[in-house]
């Protein structure tokens, strides 16, 4: 009966480990503003399932996935650029760093100190950063179109240089 739940703003890592809570969210994607600053799609919906457990019998985990369609800027010709991510994570969250040495490398290992509460949307934002290509662009060469752009706006990048090369034919002309 627990499977379906909400998952809440704020996260009590430590409660919802105990009780193993297995929490569901669905999210716009204007909701959250570190992924709506990149995406086009920001009426779309992004979805995750987070089941809270505890390692060792003490070490809160969230096990989670998160379903999302992003649309972001292709970096190279600054057309759309999809990007389907199914994103897996397995956390450990600590409160010293020597605490991780018990846990196998499956986890990602987050050091909190005495911090127990963790904002949901920041925690998802987080996760979705990380499996977001750093410089989207797209597998085939789209650059051509933006080549000569480019150029021009190297041009107006050094308004000075050009001031330069003018002053220097008005003096050549005096002469
Ligand atoms: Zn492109």
């Amino acid at each position: 009966m627990e499977t379906t739940k909400q998952l809440p703003k704020t996260i009590k890592l430590f409660k919802f480990a105990r009780k193993e809570a297995s929490l569901h969210g669905n999210y716009r994607i204007g909701a959250m503003p570190r992924i709506s600053e990149i995406a086009r799609n920001t009426e779309d919906r992004i979805k995750v399932d987070l089941s809270f457990y505890l390692e060792n019998d003490k070490t809160p985990c969230i096990k989670g996935i998160i379903n999302a369609n992003i649309i972001l800027d292709c970096q190279r010709c600054l057309e759309a650029f999809p990007v389907d991510l199914k994103v897996n994570f397995n956390l450990a969250f600590v409160k010293y760093e020597d605490q991780a040495e018990g846990l196998d490398s499956s986890f990602e290992v987050y050091v909190i100190g005495e911090e127990e509460d963790l904002d949901s949307i920041d925690l998802i934002t987080d996760e979705i950063l990380l499996s977001i290509p750093m410089a989207p662009s797209h597998d085939f060469d789209c650059s051509l179109k933006i080549d000569e752009e480019e150029i021009v706006e190297e041009i107006r990048k050094n308004p000075f240089d050009i001031l330069k090369n003018i002053k220097m034919a008005d003096f050549g002309k005096e002469k």
